[in-house]
């Protein structure tokens, strides 16, 4: 199937081709090949407010808070061309600010929610983190138990949130709480959005096994937020957090293929200088990852054509979230195969954005291989495990009957 774009969309293309040809030096090789951790980010927080200099971020938000009302075949040919010329598409935290909860407020927020945020987003005054997990309440959400109860003019919450990404990085949280104790399971529960950086929130980093802090403990103890920052009717944040998954899940369903092809291709230049691209086992598996690709090429633009901006993306995210986390934990168990004994020797740095495909540019090195292979697994666990994604299609799409609650 040959797609084409639209012209207005191919103009645009032909902007971005612009942009990169006077922000990036002459033979930029991706930033895959900065060699060192700490460079390598100091370039992406750069990087950033090039994009955000540049109006390409946020792109298919409304133009009243700082978007360009585009469409999103617009951010498909976006991510089309900073893949092509190995450059990030913002920073850790903008996959919580930007892709989630720009997202989710466009939805539910008040015009005022809108106005006050959605710039601050863009311009990264604020970065977001997302607390939603807690020590005994993962997959079973619904049974969290921060509490948050109105005081005057302002939120007041106690309790304990889990696994947090970027916490540390952040100074906005953006939570469920239960407002209503007297409700149990989903009702009774408040989308809050609450400043980090107060006496009453700790965050304590959880070191990982490679040495790096991706997450953390995030504590509140009397911690405040004003009352206007709830998200939709109080006690009824489900389907505010519901609409936010939803985008956590499947909003990169079109734009998460032309990543993987980049590391695909990646991966065949690997099999060719291990000369194992001859051996017909190893070929078979790569003829499955690129076919795997292409399908989630498809199942991507079939998203783009359901969906307009601020709408619920439904069960279809669980679908691409499902396909493409599976597709990677194959995808760089063969990576590793390829490597052989080399593959258990990390060197060159792992990538940088930590849960997701290799950055592009890296050469072939054991240590971003590996990397993406633990982080592969990560996929299939956050933003709801492979088995969580599985029920709801059981029940959501294919009329299943719902499995048994416990408690
Ligand atoms: C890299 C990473 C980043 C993360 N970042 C964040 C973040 O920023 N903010 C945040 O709030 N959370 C974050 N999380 C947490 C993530 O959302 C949870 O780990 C996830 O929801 C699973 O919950 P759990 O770890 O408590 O596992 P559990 O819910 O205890 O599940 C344990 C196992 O039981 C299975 N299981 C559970 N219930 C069922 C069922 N009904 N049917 C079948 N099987 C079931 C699960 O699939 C899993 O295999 C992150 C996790 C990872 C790995």
């Amino acid at each position: 199937m040959d797609i084409s774009y639209p012209a207005e969309v191919e103009s645009f293309r032909a902007e971005v081709r612009a942009v990169l040809a006077e922000e990036l030096p002459p033979g930029w090789p991706g930033i895959g090949a900065i060699a060192v951790r700490e460079e390598a980010e100091r370039f992406a927080a750069r990087w950033r407010r090039v994009l955000y200099r540049r109006g390409l971020l946020g792109i298919t938000w409304p133009p009243e808070y700082g978007g360009r009302g585009l469409s999103r075949l617009h951010q498909v040919v976006l991510v089309e061309e900073l893949a092509r010329a190995g450059v990030p598409l913002g920073e850790h935290t903008d996959l919580f600010g930007l892709k989630m909860l720009g997202s989710t407020l466009l939805r539910w927020g008040t015009a005022e929610q809108r106005r006050w945020f959605l710039p601050r987003i863009l311009s990264g005054t604020d970065r977001w983190c997302q607390g939603f997990s807690e020590p005994d309440a993962g997959s079973d959400l619904a049974a969290l138990a921060t509490r948050a109860v109105l005081d005057g003019s302002q939120w007041v919450i106690d309790g304990q949130k889990i696994w947090t990404s970027v916490a540390h990085r952040a100074n906005w949280i953006f939570l469920l709480a239960r407002t209503d104790p007297r409700r149990r399971g989903h009702a009774g529960l408040s989308f809050l959005l609450c400043p980090l950086d107060q006496p009453g929130i700790e965050i304590r980093p959880i070191r990982q096994l490679t040495g790096e802090i991706d997450f953390n403990e995030v504590f509140f103890a009397g911690a405040r937020t004003a009352a206007i920052n709830v998200v939709g009717p109080p006690g009824e944040g489900w389907p505010v957090a519901m609409t936010l998954l939803g985008h956590e899940r499947g909003e990169e369903a079109a734009t998460n293929p032309i990543l993987f092809r980049a590391e695909l291709d990646r991966l065949l230049t690997l099999a060719a200088e291990r000369g194992r691209d001859r051996d017909p086992l190893i070929r078979q598996r790569l003829a499955w990852c690129y076919a795997r690709v292409e399908i989630m090429r498809y199942l991507g633009y079939r998203i783009l054509t359901q969906l307009g901006s601020g709408t619920d993306l439904g069960p279809a995210a669980s679908a691409a979230k499902l396909y493409w986390s599976e597709y990677h934990v194959a995808a760089t168990e063969l990576a590793l195969d390829i490597q052989g004994l080399d593959g258990l020797v990390p060197q060159g740095r792992g990538p940088l954005r930590a849960v997701r495909t290799d950055d592009p540019g890296a050469p072939n090195s054991s240590g971003s291989w590996l990397g993406a292979f633990c982080n592969a697994r990560a996929g299939t666990i956050y933003a709801g495990t492979s088995e969580v994604q599985r029920n709801i299609l059981a029940e959501r799409v294919l009329g299943l009957p719902r499995e048994q609650r416990h408690g």
